[in-house]
Formats: C-alpha cells, sequence, structure tokens
C-alpha cells in the first residue's frame, strides 16, 4: 500500500490544462443585456419551450447550440423547459404542417399567461420555402398570434440572442 501511496506522488498529474473558455464579444455584450432584462421582469429565470412545427431541424440545431459550452445560455437566466406549463416563451419553428396545428394550439394553450411566441427561421416567418398548401399553414402566424419574429434560415445562436432582445427590451 505504501508502495503504491508513493507512485501516486512521484507520478503527479498527468492531464492536460483545462483551456481557458473562449468568448465571443458580441454573445457576452447581448447576453449580459438580456440577463439585466431577465432579471427585472422574470426574476433572474425566463423560461423557453420549444416547439417544433414541421421546421428540418436547421433551426434547432442552432437552437441547441445556445446550450452548448460556447453560447451557455443559462449564465443569462434563459433556460429551456420540457412542459409549455412551466414556459414564458414559446420558440417555434416552422412551416406549421397541417399535422401540428392542433398539437401546436394546445401548446399554446397549456402555457400559463403572460405568454410570448417567437416565429424562429423564415419558414415560420412566412412559410418559407413551403408556404401554404395542402400539407402546410405556413407561417406561425397564421395559426397563433405571434409577438416576434427571428428570420434566417437557419438564424445563428446570436441571432437568437438578439431576438430575444428586441423582444422584451424596455421600449416595447
Ligand atoms: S428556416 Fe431554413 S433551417 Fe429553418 S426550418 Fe426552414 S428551411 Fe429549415
Amino acid at each position: 500500500m505504501l508502495s503504491l501511496y508513493g507512485k501516486i506522488f512521484r507520478t503527479g498529474t498527468l492531464t492536460e490544462r483545462v483551456p481557458r473558455p473562449v468568448r465571443d464579444e458580441a454573445v457576452e455584450r447581448e447576453g449580459e443585456k438580456l440577463k439585466a432584462i431577465v432579471g427585472k421582469r422574470f426574476q433572474g429565470s425566463l423560461a423557453i419551450r420549444q416547439v417544433d412545427a414541421g421546421s428540418c431541424n436547421g433551426c434547432e440545431l442552432e437552437i441547441h447550440a445556445l446550450n452548448n459550452v460556447y453560447y451557455d445560455i443559462e449564465r443569462f437566466g434563459v433556460h429551456f423547459v420540457a412542459s409549455p406549463r412551466h414556459a414564458d416563451v414559446l420558440l417555434v419553428t416552422g412551416p406549421v404542417s397541417r399535422h401540428m396545428q392542433a398539437p401546436l394550439k394546445r401548446v399554446y394553450e397549456a402555457t400559463a399567461d403572460p405568454k410570448w411566441v417567437i416565429a424562429v427561421g423564415d419558414c415560420a416567418a412566412c412559410g418559407g420555402e413551403f408556404g401554404v398548401s395542402y400539407a402546410s399553414c405556413g407561417a406561425v402566424a397564421n395559426v397563433l398570434p405571434v409577438d416576434g419574429v427571428i428570420p434566417g434560415c437557419p438564424p445563428m445562436p446570436i441571432d437568437l440572442l438578439r431576438g430575444l432582445l428586441a423582444l422584451f427590451s424596455p421600449r416595447r
């Protein structure tokens, strides 16, 4: 046993040093503004429920990126929740497929007031490539009242941060 301890002390640390995290200045700046608003208006915790109403998943990849170690949106007081009953904001990607029309309305009804709906991506904003057809209702606004739109195909994580800021900035 003593020889084992001796070997441990002689060997020292073999793992690599953890690199300093790289931070994007724009993300830090916009994130801190959002954090201040979330602190004032939402007691420091803004809950988002994301709803895929028919997207190609390109928008979801960018939304997921908000939770990775680079963007780490939770440090600004914003977190994603599994149930609309716990959400302040619905982040909806689309276009809204006909199959998702009724479930999307149910999600909206299940979300407590006050609530905000943000249409994310060109498809959710206006129907995008898909428009309105036998299979698609087109824009989210054709199904639900929409409070904010974040355009792009897909919008980048910084655009999502800016979209949240624009919706909740004091001038509104
Ligand atoms: S906006 Fe672009 S990335 Fe987003 S769901 Fe539509 S096609 Fe896909």
